[in-house]
C-alpha cells in the first residue's frame, strides 16, 4: 500500500513500511485484520429491557460487538446523562448472554478504573479527543481504546491524540471517524470518508467508520456505512434502537433491528467487492 506522510512529529502512530498494520484483538475478533467487524447498539443504555432486546437483535444480525453508553457526553446538562455503573452492569449482563464484547465510553480519568472493569473496549468520544489527562489514563489501561475523531480535528491532531495513548504503552488503539463539523445543515456532521485511506496510508492503526453520528439521519446511515467499507474501513459502528422514537438520545439516527439486518447483508456484499469478508458473529 502507498505511504502518505502526514507529519514527522507523529512517531508511534506512523506507518513504518507499506505493509505495517496493527491488528487489535478484542475477544475472538481482530480489528484491522483481513475481515471487517460491525459494532452495533444503542446510543445510550436506557434500561435493562431496552439493552437486552437490542443486544439480541445485534447478535441475530451477525454483528461482532455491542456498543452502548453508560456515561454520556450530552450537549446540555438537562439531557439524559446515562445510567452510570448500573448501565455498565446491564452491558456486562448482555455480554454474558450474547457473547458480544462491549464497547462503551469513558468520560473522565477518574472513571477509567470502573469502566475498565466492565468494558472490552474503552471509547473516547469526539468531545474528549483532546482530553490529554484522559488519553494518558487510558494509555495506561489494559483494554483497547476506540478513539473518535474530534468534530473539528485535523487528521494530524487526531493521530497526535493516538500518540498520547501509544506513548503510555497501550498498543490497542482503534481510530473512529465519526464526521466533522462543516457548513451542511442537512446532515448532523460531514462524514470524512477520505479519512479512511488517509489513515491507512499514513498510520498502521485500524480505522472504523461511524455513519450514525456522521450522518445523523437514519436514511443516510446505510449508504454512508457502505461508502466507508468500500473505502477500506476495518469496521463500522452503528446505533440501533428497538423503538427509535422513544430513544433518550440519538433516536433520529438509530436504525431499527430489521434495518440493521438489511445493512449487514449489504456490508457483506461491499466487503466482498473489495476483497474482504465480515468476521464471524458471536456464537
Ligand atoms: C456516541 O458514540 O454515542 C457519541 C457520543 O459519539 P461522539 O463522541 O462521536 O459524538
Ligand atoms: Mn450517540
Amino acid at each position: 500500500m502507498t505511504t502518505l506522510k502526514i507529519s514527522d512529529r507523529i512517531r508511534l502512530a506512523t506507518k513504518q513500511s507499506p505493509d505495517h498494520r496493527t491488528v487489535v484483538e478484542v475477544g475472538p475478533h481482530k480489528v484491522g485484520g483481513e475481515d471487517v467487524i460491525v459494532i452495533a447498539g444503542p446510543c445510550s443504555v436506557e434500561s435493562r429491557g431496552q439493552l437486552m432486546e437490542t443486544a439480541r437483535a445485534v447478535k441475530a444480525a451477525g454483528c461482532q460487538m455491542l456498543r452502548g453508553g453508560a456515561f454520556k457526553p450530552r450537549t446540555l446538562p438537562y439531557s439524559f446523562q446515562g445510567l452510570g455503573e448500573e448501565g455498565l452492569e446491564i452491558l456486562a449482563e448482555a455480554r454474558k448472554e450474547t457473547g458480544l464484547p462491549i464497547v462503551t465510553e469513558v468520560l473522565a480519568p477518574g472513571d477509567v478504573e470502573l469502566v475498565e472493569g466492565y468494558a472490552d473496549v474503552l471509547q473516547i468520544g469526539a468531545r474528549n479527543m483532546q482530553n490529554y489527562p484522559l488519553l494518558r489514563r487510558v494509555g495506561a489501561a489494559e483494554k483497547p481504546v476506540l478513539l473518535k475523531r474530534g468534530m473539528a480535528a485535523t487528521i494530524e491532531e487526531w493521530l497526535g491524540c493516538a500518540e498520547y495513548i501509544l506513548n503510555e504503552g497501550n498498543t490497542g488503539v482503534i481510530l473512529c471517524e465519526r464526521g466533522i463539523r462543516c457548513f451542511s445543515r442537512v446532515t448532523r456532521n460531514t462524514l470524512d470518508v477520505s479519512a479512511v485511506p488517509v489513515i491507512h496510508q499514513s498510520s498502521h492503526l485500524p480505522v472504523v467508520i461511524d455513519p450514525s453520528h456522521g450522518a445523523g439521519v437514519r436514511s443516510l446511515v446505510a449508504p454512508m456505512a457502505l461508502a466507508g467499507v468500500a473505502a477500506g474501513a476495518d469496521g463500522v459502528m452503528v446505533e440501533v434502537h428497538p423503538r427509535p422514537e422513544e430513544a433518550l438520545s440519538d433516536g433520529a439516527q438509530s436504525l431499527r433491528p430489521p434495518e440493521l439486518e438489511e445493512l449487514m447483508k449489504q456490508i457483506r456484499k461491499v466487503a466482498h467487492a473489495v476483497g474482504r469478508g465480515v468476521q464471524h458473529g458471536a456464537r
